[in-house]
């Protein structure tokens, strides 16, 4: 039987409050599922590492998680540290080397959980955001500076193999569930030379699967479609920006930060892939045990999928879900007065409810 090494990154804030709800999860199916084992490391590679050390990890960190078969990370960002350094230092680094190009975000609602507008059906679509290249680069610069004419370039890098790599994945997917159209997330019309490539990439993939249809839409046009009529969506593929916006507006649509996971994924698992959060730190609530620890513990359950079992991540998505249905053990985030290991706690029962 296959022991699984996850790798786990608590980092600061909340997120070694909401990751030892994680934890506690699959240590409870590892507790009554006999056909799932794991071993877990835990790295403390945070703000107050930084603050010691003077760097967010070893200067071997990267080698020494490479050979784990997940990374399962919390969140980072203190304010004590200057904020692009977890960024450039820890997470870019983790997600370019990796080549976790694919960033997966289910924007799902869950059974029980309301939603701020009133869509004709059930909201459930994934967005498949290019990681690794796109808008967040740091090519560019500054000219003029300190004087009335300083100029900020800041330079977006479209390979045409990264947005290949990227859609093709999408559109396996897509082909796998019966998923008649994608639509891709652009803004050719006014980015002409990198969105132009963009698209034309987008084109080719979608060329190799002609049962589905693609439709470009441009992202102004698109956020506002989601807020009418989000039930109408299955799968967008979205540049590293692009995708950052949308997924922020699907967290709203179902239920806010504290129930939107993510999936930093190496689809060729040459490389560990990496589950967290879409959320950050937030230190306006760490240490109270306030935090909704759901979204954390479904990027596990999506963690679980991508090692291959699917039937453990179904299983922990029923508890999540009997658990906000229940309402009696939520956290404030979702009207409910529970403590975070409450919540963590109600979600582990569930899970034993069905063994
Ligand atoms: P970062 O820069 O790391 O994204 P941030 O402060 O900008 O940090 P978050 O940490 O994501 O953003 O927090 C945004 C808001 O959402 C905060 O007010 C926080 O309290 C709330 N929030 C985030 N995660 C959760 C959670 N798991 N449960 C409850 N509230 C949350
Ligand atoms: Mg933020």
């Amino acid at each position: 039987m296959k022991i699984y090494n996850i790798a786990v990154l608590p980092g600061d804030g909340i997120g070694p409050e909401v990751i030892n709800e994680g934890m506690k999860v699959l240590q409870a199916l590892a507790d009554v599922d006999s056909t799932f084992k794991f071993e877990s490391t835990t790295f403390n590679w945070n703000s107050d590492y930084y603050l010691k050390h003077n760097r967010m990890m070893p200067e071997d960190g990267l080698s020494t998680l490479q050979h784990y078969d997940a990374i399962f990370f919390g969140a980072i960002g203190d304010r004590r540290v200057p904020e692009h350094i977890p960024i450039w230092e820890l997470i870019m680094p983790i997600r370019k080397n990796f080549r976790q190009y694919v960033n997966l975000r289910p924007i799902k609602q869950l059974r029980g959980v309301k939603s701020p507008i009133n869509a004709n059906g059930p909201i459930d679509f994934y967005v498949y955001r290019e990681n690794a290249e796109g808008e967040y680069s740091n090519i560019g610069g500054r000219l003029y500076q300190q004087t009335d004419e300083e100029i900020a370039i800041q330079n977006t890098v479209i390979t045409k193999k990264g947005v290949r790599r990227l859609a093709s994945y999408a559109f396996e997917y897509a082909e796998k569930n019966h998923v008649k159209k994608v639509v891709n997330a652009t803004k050719s019309n006014a980015i002409v030379h990198s969105m132009k490539l963009w698209d034309e990439a987008v084109e080719e993939v979608a060329s190799s699967y002609p049962e589905i249809m693609v439709e470009d839409v441009y992202i102004d046009a698109l956020v506002a479609h989601l807020v009418q009529r989000p039930e109408t969506y299955e799968v967008i593929v979205a540049s590293n920006l692009f995708g950052d916006i949308l997924t922020d507006l699907g967290a709203a649509l179902v239920g806010g930060l504290g129930l939107s996971p993510s999936a930093n994924l190496n689809p060729e698992r040459n490389f560990p892939s990496m589950f967290e959060p879409i959320h950050g730190s937030a230190p306006d609530i760490s240490g109270k045990q306030i935090a909704n620890p759901i979204a954390q513990i479904w990027s596990a359950a999506l963690m679980l999928e991508h090692l291959g079992r699917k039937d453990l991540s179904s299983i922990v998505m029923t508890a999540i879900e009997n658990v906000i249905e229940d309402k009696k053990v939520l956290t404030p985030d979702l009207g409910g007065n529970a403590r975070t290991f409450e919540t963590g706690d109600a979600i582990v029962q569930q899970i034993n409810h069905q063994y």
